[in-house]
């Protein structure tokens, strides 16, 4: 039986990585993500219903808009899989098991997949548009506080710390939009500030201090082949200097989701 409720689980997962593409290509373009209807971005195309079905509708249609036949990105059926794999890994370090379900359990994957979420939207605009979005922030800062009034609620001990991590994320708010007034100038430093407390509230101190280190690391490599590399152009006299932006947010939520997933797993082992 359990499979059968992990296989729903699995579904769950792969719609929700459906919505998080279509959010993805949506929200920094400003187009409504629940009201406009889903369209082929090439020739407007409507999607059918059966168009509509994660996975399946891409492998059914080869990869290929019905209409125009233009190629779909492999990377919308990559996400659908992704997301539909993590939900089945969460519930498995949770060790969901339909014939002992608790509300404690289903509440905490509830926050877990709400989080999820969070981490996805942001690390999916990040990457193509380096960017953090300040309506998914948002959500984000909307959906700790939840969490905090939910640990209130069920561990009267120790709920300060949560409330200073609150307290931090509004003053990085005020600071944002007193900045943003200031200057029209993008303030991508105070919103990936921002979103390392979100990653506190919603994961630990733990997670998110390796989540940085990893990150800060993976850095300071990469600059470090690019010192040697800009050495090498100068030696050889070619006058081309290579210069590199990172995606610190698409970074940061990829190592936390990863390290957090480790983490429930061994809390539940
Ligand atoms: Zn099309």
């Amino acid at each position: 039986m359990n499979i059968f409720l992990y296989i729903i689980i699995f579904i769950i997962g792969i719609s929700f990585g459906s919505f998080y593409s279509l959010a993805i290509y949506r929200i920094p373009k400003k187009v409504n993500i629940v009201t406009k209807h889903s369209f082929c971005p090439n020739c407007g195309h409507k999607l059918g219903f059966l168009e509509l079905i994660p996975i399946f509708s891409y492998i059914f249609l080869k990869g290929k808009c019905k209409h125009c036949k233009q190629k779909i990105k492999p990377r919308y059926f990559i996400l659908e899989l992704l997301s539909g794999l993590v939900f089945v890994i969460i519930a498995f370090c949770l060790k969901i098991d339909i014939y002992n379900l608790n509300l404690d359990t289903i509440i905490r994957f509830i926050f877990i997949i709400l989080y999820l979420s969070f981490i996805f939207l942001i690390a999916g605009i990040d990457k193509d548009y380096r960017k953090i979005e300040k309506n998914v922030l948002c959500y984000g800062i909307v959906i700790s506080c939840f969490y905090v009034i939910y640990i209130c609620i069920i561990a009267q001990t120790n709920i300060y710390k949560y409330v200073m991590y609150l307290v931090t994320l509004i003053i990085l708010l005020i600071l944002d939009n007193i900045k943003q007034l200031k200057e029209a100038k993008d303030s991508y430093v105070l919103d990936i500030l921002m979103l390392i407390v979100v990653m506190l509230i919603n994961t630990d101190i733990i997670v998110t201090a390796a989540t940085i280190l990893i990150v800060a690391f993976a850095i300071a490599i990469a600059r470090g082949i690019l010192y040697l590399r800009n050495a090498l152009n100068k030696f050889k006299k070619e006058n081309k200097k290579v210069m590199q932006t990172y995606k610190l947010g698409y970074l940061l939520c990829i190592a936390n989701i990863l390290l957090f997933i480790e983490q429930l797993y061994l809390m539940y082992d």
